[in-house]
């Protein structure tokens, strides 16, 4: 007996546009002898398929298992239809019409087939630095509207020849509607120019010429994916240090591109999970503890005093080319000065980095957004991003509770990002920078609209920092016809990680950072709140003390040890403490500064003790770029150094930690004679220790059981496995970052999610 025919229809939700999906389901169809009909809408894929109910049924589970790489499947959802008779499967045109609600793809690193292409002497696309298809290349970087055609992309002004034409029509390529397909013949080309924009090679051997310049010690500037890189010979140290001194950059450290992971293990120590983000498509750089052994391959200046490198592997055809051709690793850092945006448009980087790269290799497939690389760590088998951008945006969290009105969240002022939100999606924008400047205010107010076209969202609820001065703030107040929702930073920072562990509270969350405006106009940093995604109390927090000089208390961190020691001694500093004769000059000033209350705002930050203990233990007085003497004074610390200084923890109303117990027990070890990676290491269990401490009060005091941690201060592994730890032990349950960096990157989500959750309670 023939059993009877099924006719179904399936929507596919998520990141299915660009990436191959409608061949995928066409040839799946057809292998199970279903008929029916594929299609590229607004809201995703749509399909219909009719058969035999049992083939239907395996096309529904392999519609899951075996799915494009780049596919990212949120949802499928199928209704029953009445058979039609249809003997064929077809592939519809795509509807551009309506509300716009299909994803874009971030972008990807080359497959592994494009790879093996751009190595076989045979292929037609043979060393053509372009090559890509639907499971790889760039997406978002070259969208400049939707639906995710070619002639939306900045690959319009080429032209397809004949045979990627045949490619991108025919179902059954790799090729088929890869929207950015082309080859030498009718593509993008390379070409090399000297600082002055004059042509010194052209597609030809601009490849060759380019490796040539940077193993002989020149600085190149290389248009990439998202941005422009500045590269030089990761193991020439004159390379190095002349780089350093042209982008005014003294410390950070440069990330270092490595061919393979073999070539990154020469380097460091990886674990699985570190290989796996290093390997994955979307390639971030990946910080991982070095080998000394390797000193020769990579020079001084490229990470200095740094136990850690961040590496990356190549992500784009000319990247696997260029490294091939140098044959050794190379730096690959973003192309600024200093703490501008990178440069991504031609005529901007010859401008911009003019003075610093000696030739630039350059080509005619333009960036249309900017995208920095992004960042990340292995912590405890788990993957941490500490900057979420180039192959991470623009794909949106799904988010539990639904946003009631669309939502945009402006961010913070350093590592600032944005967020769209709408229904159960928040679209976390890639890396603004540091919103101090007209340029990079410039590309936070276009990303924005960007944003906005893309994925059709129209802003009824605007979530912003308390902080009057920043320009994010600003922006958000200049807004017409929208409701203002203010959140509190370190609220922000909790309900971020709540979000991104999918919970809402209430929990105990402990928001450790820098800085963030207070409630009470002070500056806070080092919090403990009752919060959920929609309300927070401030239930405890570090001892506040006054920071001599604002903002030049975060640049000279010695003038936070001279507090913090004023505080730990009242009565004055007995003996002779290398801190003071080191600053000796201007000591007392900064003293009496901050016994007078002149420009001396207090702050609870959990940043400054850290500052403060750095600049004690000999680390560094000043720094020269944010959180440098922290991450300093983490690397000195002996990590099997088990036992910690103790905090006094006040628990009448207000919880408070007395930050100066610490500084006088590491002041009077040092004087003692013990070693300083002792000493900085039972810094950091000291503090941890106060964490747990001030964890268990309120526990007691609000029966809560679970703990989110967020900050930038948590990005310490040192401080954060202790914490952990302790708060396991304690018997906590821990909610820690991954998806969404702890630091101010993911302060927006913070902001949006608790807009929304204001924004339901109010209706409901
Ligand atoms: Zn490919
Ligand atoms: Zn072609
Ligand atoms: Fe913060």
């Amino acid at each position: 007996m023939v059993s009877e025919l099924v006719r179904t229809g399936i929507r596919v939700e998520g990141v299915v546009q660009g990436v191959g999906f409608r061949p995928f389901v066409y040839g799946l169809a057809v292998s199970l002898g279903l008929a029916g009909l594929v299609g590229n809408d607004v809201d995703g894929v749509f399909a219909e398929v009719e058969g035999e109910a049992e083939a239907i049924g395996k096309f529904l589970a392999l519609l899951r298992q075996q799915a494009p790489p780049l596919a990212r499947i949120e949802r499928v959802s199928t209704t029953a239809l009445s058979p039609t008779g249809q003997s064929d499967f077809v592939i519809e045109a795509s509807q551009p019409a309506g509300e716009r609600r299909a994803l874009v793809s971030p972008d990807s690193a080359t497959c592994a087939d494009c790879l093996r292409e751009l190595a076989d002497p045979a292929d037609r696309r043979y060393r053509y630095p372009f090559i890509n298809c639907t499971n790889c290349g760039p997406r978002f970087t070259i969208i400049r509207d939707v639906p995710y055609d070619r002639a939306l992309t900045t690959m319009s002004g080429f032209a397809m020849c004949a045979d990627c034409a045949a490619e991108y029509h025919d179902p059954a390529d790799r090729r088929f509607h890869a929207q950015p397909v082309c080859c030498p013949a009718c593509g993008p080309e390379l070409v090399l120019t000297d600082a002055a924009g004059k042509q010194l090679s052209g597609a030809a051997d601009a490849l060759a010429a380019a490796a040539e310049l940077i193993r002989a010690g020149q600085v190149l500037a290389v248009k990439g994916l998202g941005g422009y890189h500045l590269m030089v010979d990761a193991a020439n140290e004159a390379a190095a240090a002349a780089l350093r001194v042209r982008k005014h950059r003294e410390d950070k450290p440069f990330a270092v591109m490595v061919p393979d992971v073999a070539a990154a293990r020469r380097l460091a120590d990886l674990d699985e999970t570190a290989e796996q983000m290093l390997t994955s498509a979307r390639r971030p750089v990946v910080l991982v503890p070095r080998h000394a052994a390797a000193a020769g391959e990579v020079a001084p200046s490229v990470a200095p005093g740094n136990t850690h490198l961040g590496l990356l592997l190549p992500y784009t055809p000319l990247h696997h080319l260029l490294l091939a051709a140098v044959g050794r690793p190379i730096v690959a850092t973003s192309g600024n000065v200093s703490d501008e945006p990178i440069a991504y448009r031609d005529a901007d980087a010859l401008t911009r980095l003019a003075r610093i790269a000696d030739a630039f290799l350059m080509h005619d497939r333009a960036i249309h957004v900017r995208a920095d690389d992004s960042v990340a760590r292995a912590i405890g088998g788990r993957q941490v991003v500490l900057r979420r951008s180039r192959g991470h945006a623009p794909e949106p969290l799904r988010v539990g509770p639904e946003f009631r009105r669309p939502v945009l969240a402006c961010g913070a002022e350093l590592k600032n990002t944005f967020c769209l939100a709408k229904g159960n999606r928040a679209f976390i924008s890639h890396h603004i920078g540091d919103l101090e400047n007209a340029e990079t205010l410039a590309a936070f107010t276009a990303g924005i609209e960007h944003y906005r076209r893309l994925f059709d969202i129209e802003p009824r609820v605007v979530a912003h920092d308390l902080h009057p001065d920043y320009l994010s703030t600003k922006y958000a107040a200049d807004l017409a016809g929208v409701e203002l929702v203010g959140v509190q930073h370190h609220h922000a920072h909790i309900a971020s990680c709540l979000a991104d562990n999918d919970a809402d509270g209430p929990v105990i969350g402990v928001a450790f950072d820098g800085t963030g405006y207070g409630l009470d106009g002070t500056i806070w940093g080092g919090e403990f709140l009752i919060a959920s995604l929609a309300s927070f109390d401030r239930a405890g927090c570090l001892e506040p003390v006054p920071m001599p000089g604002g903002a030049a208390a975060i640049r000279q961190p010695w003038r936070m040890a001279a507090v913090y020691l004023a505080a730990a001694y009242p009565d004055g500093v007995a003996g002779n403490l290398a801190v003071r004769s080191r600053n000796n000059q201007n000591w007392a000033a900064v003293a009496k500064m901050a016994r007078r209350e002149i420009n001396s705002p207090l702050t609870s930050s959990a940043g400054r003790l850290f500052d403060a203990a750095a600049a004690l233990i000999g680390v560094r007085d000043t720094i020269n770029y944010e959180g440098q003497a922290a991450i300093e004074l983490e690397q000195i610390a002996d990590p099997a150094e088990r036992s910690g200084y103790q905090a006094a923890v006040g628990t009448d109303g207000l919880v408070r930690v007395r930050g100066s117990d610490l500084i006088r027990a590491a002041a009077e070890d040092l004087a003692a004679g013990t070693a300083r990676p002792a000493v900085a290491a039972r810094f950091h269990n000291g503090v941890a220790g106060a964490v747990v401490a001030t964890c268990g009060v309120l526990r007691d005091r609000h029966n809560l059981g679970v703990v989110a941690l967020s900050g930038g201060v948590f990005q310490n592994l040192l401080f954060t496995s202790a914490v952990v730890a302790g708060l396991r032990r304690a018997g906590f349950e821990v909610l820690t970052h991954g998806r969404v960096p702890c630091n101010d990157g993911g302060i927006s989500l913070g902001q949006a999610m608790v807009a929304g959750a204001r924004d339901r309670a109010l209706s409901g």
